[in-house]
Formats: structure tokens, sequence, C-alpha cells
């Protein structure tokens, strides 16, 4: 038998399936389920994916058997709806809808009323006695037909429709507004305007011939799955090219032939909040197009109760039966054709992250799905909880600032959320700016106080501007940079690599999209989308972060946040990896603890040298190594009192911390910033030439390769010497104060197995040393991070030496690639937006490089201690596709930013559902 191309659906019965998406697409799968479970829909047939592949492949033919296939199916369609396909006297008409295996909302194409012509033109009038009805549905086709069939729509901004331009005069003429207003002449006469242009464009006459306007909508449906606006779409949901779409030749039915008649759309549950209630609308005596169109305002669903009694009670049970069969909120369209109801579709509705969590808990309570199904990544895809975490614009004002021109530029969605605020270009003015308001009884600073950092790029030195913004933003840097990974710690929205964003420090304006901003301007930055946005925009704060970590909420006050939490626990019962936190201040950790965080994977130590920036810059401008002791000297007291701060609030859970890692200079001023320089020289009591020297001597052509991580500490083994000092004091004070403490020590950027030797055998001494100081002892371990290529390489030598490993994903990455972390944000659209990469690889892990390493790392790790425990502690560590990788390489730990840990542990359950499915 040749391969069946055509599946037809009607009646009761129907050729396919809901579990046949692949082939026949999520909406020809699902009007076949719908007629399978008895619900009234029109007929028709599914062309397949298969043919749309097979369209593509063969210089757009159709498969040979295809033509026999469809005239079979057509005869069943006209069977059942009594009428037949071209028939002057009673004609059918159809639609040709797309529809792929997953929903691409208004990405494809779609053409209503196919089958018209004058003849048949006449049966339509004859069977309605509407003969308005009749000519403006021949208008509305030979329309669509022209746009979407012989590619007279505008394919640029600046192109005008010739149709709606016609129309557009019609309506002057006559002097409407609206196409209603048109009486049935000017129908006639704009369908013969139409057809003119249709000649004038194309050369040809407008097809009359049903089948031939049938089968050329079909190839204009597939054609529209190649169409730019579905290619973007696909790549931003990594949906592969391949996949194609499917055709559904479906029966018309007309929601626009009177009094009696309505179509809408509906969801089974509110898909913004969540609630259970019946949400949508409809319009009596309209077309579908005109509910979504804006033209005329819909009434609510609940109104069709009043208007439509009988109908309504018909869809509300048919709300519950799609509802209980699919088990998932559905999305429908429906259409009522003298007082007879229709279902056009049903979908999975698409929701918020607030409505996926509330539909998951709520169907749980309901008894419809088992708790692994409310986890499961097609209901909650991880990254939704931000929704629920991060404050978010309120959608509708954000939408008006883009309709009003506001939109300025759009970088990489580093961080998260929604801010607005006023711009400063400095860390320290940012600073000086907030700190001038003072906080109200709820520890709120006032509207005004709200900063957003524009900057070229941040460097450690930004860190206090960067703690009291409420969003960053920078011309340069990429998803790892700086400022990428420090917003994320301490749950700051961010975008970077904004290349676009024109800045004069001096001048102190920035320019974007054809403006200029001053500093103290307002602007607002979606993290999540990575937009920037003149002026303000409205904000709604997070229920979660109310309840746990600022404590202005009370947990029985917030319902979302009940849901949250119960939804985490089932996701903690799932889960094998364990969850830490990147952070390194007691108030990150505790947040990160709030969050369900399991210990610290990641304490940079540097960041804490900024508080201490003095004895720092001291210790770097010694000339000799009694100099630096001593100002490591001063450097302990402060590093001490921060470890132990930071053991304190972990309360026992393991936490890593980080021996010395960036380069020196980075902590100095830059060569160009004289004042910088003078005024350090000054407090530190030396001459402002010195300080150039040393800057000139640390100078680096390429940082990130140079003298940094365990290189420092090999070359200056008293700044290892302090900080393990500076540990392991602290660990056996707060162990003193009844607290239990597990520190773990990591030495970073390790290539060679002796560069961790020399360390490891330095904090071993010191550790002893402090001990016998003490008459103490805790428990500890030295291990280190597998940053570079040659460290997963050389991994079985490594751990040797190494008592756990933690997977620096963030070096890892721009060290095989060959890509600065800092550097990639100019190319990295272009390399995504032509399928050059699948994703930002500082983002996602790149699992066949960088991903096939960490696999060997492990692998030759666990030969020599097979229990060896290895983390990540990338930033990868928080990204949903990445963690599961980690779960399928059986890494002990994920570690990433305290507002990630959440979306981290739900990923990680995820993963092993998502095992046990292929099982
Ligand atoms: C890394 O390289 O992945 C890492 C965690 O270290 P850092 O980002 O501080 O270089
Ligand atoms: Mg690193």
């Amino acid at each position: 038998m040749s391969t069946k191309y055509v599946y037809y659906f009607g009646g009761t019965s129907s050729d396919g399936r809901s579990d046949m998406k692949n082939l026949l697409g999520g909406k020809g799968a699902n009007l076949a389920e719908m007629c399978n479970i008895g619900l009234p829909v029109p007929a028709g047939f599914t062309i397949t994916t298969e043919v749309c592949t097979y369209f593509y492949d063969n210089n757009r033919q159709y498969p040979e058997a295809l033509r026999a296939q469809i005239e079979e199916a057509l005869k069943k369609t006209e069977d059942e709806m009594g009428a037949k396909f071209g028939d002057p006297e009673n004609p059918l008409l159809v639609s040709c809808r797309s529809g792929a295996r997953v929903s691409m909302p208004g990405m494809m194409d779609t053409v209503l009323n196919i089958g018209l012509n004058e003849q048949t033109l006449k049966g339509l009038i004859k069977k309605t006695g509407n003969e308005r009805f009749a000519w403006d549905s021949y208008r509305r086709f030979v329309q669509m037909y022209g746009d979407v069939v012989l590619g007279m729509k505008p394919q640029t901004k600046e192109d005008e429709d010739p149709f709606e331009l016609l129309l557009h005069k019609m309506k002057k003429k006559k002097g409407v507004h609206l196409d209603n207003e048109l009486d049935t002449d000017d129908l006639k006469k704009l369908v013969k305007q139409f057809k003119k242009a249709v000649l004038d464009r194309t050369g040809k006459d407008f097809p009359d011939d049903p089948m031939e306007q049938m089968l050329e909508a079909v190839g204009a449906v597939f054609q529209s799955w190649g169409n730019d606006r579905a290619v973007v779409y696909r790549r931003q949901y990594n949906y592969p090219h391949t996949w194609g779409t499917a055709a559904n030749i479906c029966s018309m039915v007309f929601g626009n032939m009177g009094d009696d008649c309505a179509t809408g759309v509906a969801f089974t549950r509110d898909p913004a909040t969540g609630e259970k209630v019946f949400y949508g609308e409809y319009l009596i005596n309209a077309q579908g197009e005109d509910v979504v169109a804006g033209i005329r305002t819909p009434n609510k669903i609940a109104e069709l109760k009043i208007a439509m009694p009988e109908v309504y009670q018909q869809l509300d049970d048919i709300r519950n039966k799609l509802e209980k069969h699919y088990r998932d909120v559905q999305d429908i369209e429906f259409t009522v054709q003298k007082g007879k109801l229709w279902m056009l579709q049903t979908r999975n509705g698409k929701r918020t992250g607030f409505a996926g969590v509330r539909f998951a808990v709520d169907m749980v309570h309901e008894g419809l799905i088992s708790k692994e199904e409310a986890i499961s990544a097609g209901r909650i895809p991880p990254d939704d909880l931000n929704q629920l975490l991060q404050p978010i614009f309120d959608p509708e004002a954000k939408r008006k600032a883009v309709e009003e021109g506001r939109l300025l530029a759009t970088g990489i969605n580093a961080g998260p959320g929604a801010a607005t605020g006023k711009i400063k270009f400095y860390a320290d003015d940012a600073e000086a700016y907030v700190n001038s308001f003072s906080r109200d009884a709820n520890g709120k600073l006032p509207e005004d106080a709200q900063v957003v950092l524009v900057r070229q790029e941040t460097s450690p030195e930004d860190i206090r501007g960067m703690q009291v913004a409420t969003g960053i933003l920078t011309a340069f840097g990429g998803a790892s940079s700086h400022a990428a990974l420090v917003s994320r710690q301490m749950g700051k929205v961010c975008i970077v690599g904004c290349g676009d964003l024109k800045i004069d420090y001096k001048k102190r304006t920035v320019t974007a999209g054809g403006k200029t901003l001053k500093e103290g301007d307002w602007i607002a930055i979606d993290g999540f989308s990575g937009e920037v946005m003149e002026g303000k925009v409205a904000t709604k704060p997070s229920e979660v972060v109310q309840v746990l970590i600022s404590k202005t909420m009370k947990p029985e006050e917030s319902k979302v946040y009940q849901q949250f939490a119960e939804l985490m626990s089932w996701a903690d019962d799932v889960r094998k990896l364990k969850v830490r936190t990147n952070a390194d201040q007691p108030d990150q950790a505790a947040a990160a603890i709030a969050f369900g965080a399991e210990g610290i994977g990641l304490c940079r130590t540097e960041h804490m040298f900024f508080d201490h920036i003095l004895p720092m810059r001291e210790m770097i401008l010694s000339s000799n190594t009694e100099q630096r002791k001593a100002a490591l000297e001063k450097l302990l007291e402060f590093q001490r009192s921060d470890f132990a701060g930071i053991f304190r609030a972990m309360k026992g859970k393991p936490v890593t911390i980080r021996t010395l890692d960036p380069p020196l200079h980075e902590f100095l001023p830059t060569l160009d910033q004289k004042d910088k320089q003078k005024e350090v020289a000054k407090m530190i009591g030396v001459s402002p030439k010195s300080i150039e020297k040393r800057i000139k001597e640390l100078h680096e052509l390429n940082p990130m390769l140079g003298f940094r991580g365990c290189r420092l500490g090999n070359v200056f083994p008293e700044i290892t010497e302090m900080q393990a000092r500076a540990i392991i004091e602290a660990a056996c004070d707060v162990a003193k104060e009844g607290i239990a403490v597990e520190p773990e020590i990591m030495i970073p950027l390790v290539g060679f197995l002796p560069e961790l030797k020399a360390q490891v055998k330095l904090v071993h001494a010191i550790a002893e040393k402090v001990f016998a100081e003490k008459g103490t002892r805790v428990k500890y371990l030295v291990g280190t991070m597998i940053e570079l290529p040659r460290a997963c390489v050389a991994a079985a030598e490594i751990a040797t030496e190494a008592e756990f490993f933690s997977f620096g994903t963030n070096d890892l990455t721009q060290t095989t690639l060959g890509i600065s972390r800092d550097d990639y944000g100019s190319f990295i659209r272009h390399y995504i937006e032509n399928d050059l990469v699948k994703k930002d690889p500082f983002q996602v892990i790149d699992f066949d490089g960088v991903g096939a390493l960490m696999k060997l790392g492990v692998e030759k790790g666990r030969s020599v201690k097979h229990d060896l425990k290895i983390g990540i502690c990338g930033e990868h560590g928080g990204e949903p596709d990445s963690v599961k990788f980690c779960h399928r390489l059986g890494l002990n730990y994920v570690s990433c930013s305290p507002f990630r840990v959440p979306i981290a542990r739900l990923a990680a359950a995820q993963a092993v559902l998502e095992e046990k499915n292929k099982k």
C-alpha cells in the first residue's frame, strides 16, 4: 500500500488520534481526537507533515498519491457535511490551516473560504439567503488568498497591502469607519477591484477552480513553515527546522450569518493567574479573526450564559470533558452557526509561570494528575519560575512602551526580572545617590531612589554600586562576564552585551535607537528578553520573595507562595542532584538557603576584598615579601570574620571557598585613570609614579589567560597561606560556638598536577598549625576547580591530590571554544540568528564540546577515586538544560546564584523523570 498522506476526521470517528502529533501536527491530531470523543467538529482532513518535508525536498512538488487521497477524504467530508466542494447549488467551503507538532501561534499562514467563485457564490447566497454575507466572504477570500498564496502580502514595513489600500479608499469614499458598514454593492465593487489588483500584480487571473485553490493554499501553508517569523520562533525554542507542518482542510462554519451565530476563543482556566474559571471571549455575528483583530470589543465568556444559554451549557460541558480527557488546561476555538456549536480547535493552553504552578498544584489536588506529572517540563519549564521570583513588568505597560517607540535596543538577557530606574554611569555616583535617601518603616526606599547602572562593562570595583542598583546594563560582556554573574548572584536584573548603546562617560549620556538619554533620566530594562526601554515601565514585585527574603508578607497571606512551596517539595522528593549556591556574603547565603540551597558551591573570595580594598592594594603594591605579609596580616582579620559570617549563615552546610583567582591588576585603577592613581598613592603613602609603574608591570594583553588562578598562589604562597588560615581559623571559631562547619577549600585554574600539589601541601601545613594553636580540629577538604581543557584530560592525575572537583564551566567554555567570555557580545547574536551555534554557550553548556570534556573529567577523576565528589559552579549550574546534563553526567551537585536555586531544583527533578521515561 502506498504511504498514507491524508487523514480524515469528522462525525464520531477519525483516522488520527491525539498521540499522532508528529505526523498530523497538534491541530490535526486534536481535531481527530475531539471527533473520537464525540465532540462536534466540522469534518475535514489533515495532510501530513511528511508531505511538507516531501514538498521541501522535491522542489515544491507533491507526492503522486496525494491527489487521489485528497479526493477520497473530500468525498467523506462532503457526505458528513451534506454539501459539495465546488457545487454551484450547495457549495462546501473549506479552510486550509497550518499546524506543526508544537503550536507556533501566529507564525504560519491560514486561508479561509476556499471553494468560492462566481458560481458557488450564487449557491452560497441561495443557501444562506444572505447576499451581503456571501459577498463579504468572497471579498475576504480574495484578499486572504492574494496575500498568502499569491504573495501580495507586504514584505517590508514601508510596503502597503494593495487590498487594504483599496478597502481604505472605499470606506473613505463611503464616509464609513468599519468594514461591516459597507453594503453589498460596495463589496461587489471591492471584489472586482481586488481581482484587478491580482491580475496587475501577478499577470494572471484570480483562480476560479476550487481544487486548484485548495492545492495552492496547501502549498502556501507549507511555504509558510519556512518564513522568517517561523524560522526565528523555532530557533528561539530550539525546534528543528526539519519537522515540517501539516495542513488541515476543514469545512467552513460561519459565526457571521446572523444573530444566532457567534465565534469565540477560551481557556478552560485562567491562563494568566491559573484560577479555575472559564476564561475567554466571544462575539455575536462575527468571524474568528474579528475576535482577535480588536475592531469590536468582545464579550466575556460568562455573558454567553445569558445570550445563548444552551450553547453555553454545552460549551461548559465540553470544557470539563476536554480537561478530563487531556488532563491539562485547554485553549479552544469555537463557532456557533445558526445555533449549532462547532469546535474548531483545542490545544494545551500557553500559560504564565504563575498559572503553570497553580494549574499543576490544583490538578494534583483534584486528582487529575500525579505529582510527578505536575513537575514535568511540559507543564512547567523551570525558567518560568523566574516569574514567581523576580519582579516583572506589567505586560500591558510594556506593550504600550514598545508601541510608543520607546524600545531603544536589545542585549543579552543575563539576569531575569524587570527594573526601572534613573540612569547612573558610575558605581560610586549610584551608591552616593541611593544612600542620600532614607528608608521607610518597612525598610523600603522611595521610587526615586531606583537606579539603573549603565556601563560599558563592570569590574569588581563596581560592586557597591551594583548592590544599590535595581538593574545593571552594559554595552559589552556576555552571559558570564563580571556584570552578569555578579548581578545574578545579587538577584539583580541585568542586560549585558548591548552593543547598540553608545555611552559617553564625559558627557554622561547614552545613545541608542536614535535617542540620547542623560544621567538621571528614567530607563527600563527587561532581563527576561534583553530589551532596553526609555522612561518608566510599571513593575510588579514577587510575592515569593516577599515571603522568603524580605519577609514583608506571611506565608499564609500568599497563595502564590504556598503553591510554589508545595510544588518545590514534590521536586525535592524526586531529584538526585544536590543544589548549592554561589554566594560570597552572609545575606546572599541566607537568601539562597531560603530558596532551598544545600550548601555553597562557590565563594569567590575576591569579592570580599573590595570591601577592604586598601590593604589589598597595599599587598599588591608591596615591593617585597615582608611588606606583602604585613598587608596580608590586615586582610586576614577581615577574611576571617567574613568566613565566620558565612559559616554561621550556612549552619553546617558545606561551604566551598575558592582561593584568590582574578589577576591583581583588577584591584588597581587602570592606566588612564590618573586621578584615581593619585588618590590611591595618597591613601597608601607612596608616589603616583610607583603606582603607575606597578600597573604597567601587571598589565596583561589577555587578562583571562594571564597571571591568575592558582598561578597567584604558587608565585605568592603567602596569599594562599593567609586565606587558608582565615578559613580554618574561622571554622574553628564558629565550631567552638557550637555551630557545625564543613569547609571545602578550592584551588582555581589548575592545569598541572604539581600546581595543585603545592597548594594542597601549603593548605594542610597551615591547617595543622592553626589546629595546634587553637587546640581543636575541624574536618575540611581541599579540592580543585576543573576549568581548563588540560585539567579534564589530566583529571586522573589531578584526582590523586583533589578531594573534590568543581567544574568552572565559565572558564572551561572560554578556553575550550577560544571565545573570550567578556568579548563575545559583538558577534553572538549573529551566530545564533544564523544557526552557527544553537545557543549562547556561556548560558547553556556546549554539550558536544565542553560537555564532552566534562564527561572525560568525570570518568578520569572517578577512575582514581570512584566516589569523588564532583559539582559545577560555572553560571551553567542554574540553567535547566545544563542542570539536566549534569544529572546525566552523574555529578553530585550543581551550584548557582541564589535566585536560580529553585529553578535548578525543579530541573534536577525533571532530569530524573526524563531519564525514567526514556527507559
Ligand atoms: C568558572 O570559570 O566557571 C568559575 C566559576 O569561575 P569564575 O567565573 O570566577 O572564573
Ligand atoms: Mg573560573
